[in-house]
């Protein structure tokens, strides 16, 4: 086994039955969270996957809305902690545009201690991030791309192993014409489907600038991905997994997973 991939929360911006989207890939070299959703609600998505805050070695922040920085917020705060208690950490490094940093600054500034404030530089390594650009963590690289949001300026990333598979990463957002190009030829896709096509009158995913199952399946058929793994979702429909997964075949050939909140999956 390569790694694993740990979907920490699978819900979109207002979930009741599961936490924001945020997920780890944990290697034998590095433990990356991306995103850490809407609060510190993370810390007991954290503890339940058995991950504890000191162990993350990467961090990557998709974009600086609610439910993907604020949860940030407290991994920066537990970090302070931890050092504050005496324990000696190497500094957590942070990716993320220059927006989603600057707000990520902003409300520590604004919310905690001046005495922790100023600690922040001391437990963070922090990237402002200029897609496209490429660092190396452990046994990966990282590619960094803008996913072309028409919402957000949003960032996006492909890891590579050293064996050659690679996992990317949408951010919130749906595959798209826009992006397909950087989301092209990979084993696995990551990206948000709001909900399923058959429930558009429901969910209202346009108005929300989303997709659905169906329109990420049709565009993930003519883009050379092997497992699409879709989250950012509605989380009031039951059996959810089992009716998405259906939507999602009858346009896409490859494997599809909708994991639910704390799923594990081996890369
Ligand atoms: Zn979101």
């Amino acid at each position: 086994m390569v790694a694993r991939l740990i979907m920490l929360g699978t819900g979109s911006a207002f979930p009741t039955h599961s936490y924001n989207s945020c997920f780890i890939i944990k290697s034998d070299h590095f433990t990356l969270l991306a995103d850490a959703g809407g609060g510190n609600g993370i810390f007991e998505r954290l503890e339940r996957a058995g991950i504890a805050p000191a162990e993350l070695t990467h961090f990557v922040i998709s974009h600086a809305h609610t439910d993907h920085i604020l949860g940030a917020v407290w991994i920066v705060r537990a970090r302070i902690n931890l050092v504050k208690s005496g324990k000696t950490l190497p500094p957590l490094h942070i990716y993320a545009n220059e927006p989603t940093v600057s707000a990520l600054i902003e409300i520590c500034r604004l919310t905690f201690l001046d005495s922790y404030f100023s600690m922040i530089k001391d437990v963070t390594d922090i990237h402002v991030i200029n897609p496209p650009s490429q660092i190396v963590v452990g046994n990966a690289t990282v590619d960094f791309f803008d996913v072309m949001s028409e919402n957000v300026k949003q960032l996006g990333f492909r890891l590579t192993f050293t064996d050659g598979r690679s996992i990317v990463s949408l951010g919130d957002e749906a595959l798209t014409q826009q992006n397909r190009e950087a989301a092209k030829n990979t084993d696995y896709l990551i990206c948000g489907a709001f909900c399923r096509y058959a429930d558009r009158d429901i969910f209202h995913p346009y108005e929300k600038h989303h997709l659905t199952v169906k329109d990420v399946a049709k565009t993930a058929q003519r883009c050379d991905i092997k497992h699409l793994i879709l989250y950012h979702s509605e989380d009031s429909t039951i059996e959810k997994q089992e009716k998405y997964a259906h939507e999602a075949s009858a346009y896409f050939s490859g494997k599809v997973t909708i994991p639910a909140d704390l799923d594990i999956i081996d890369l």
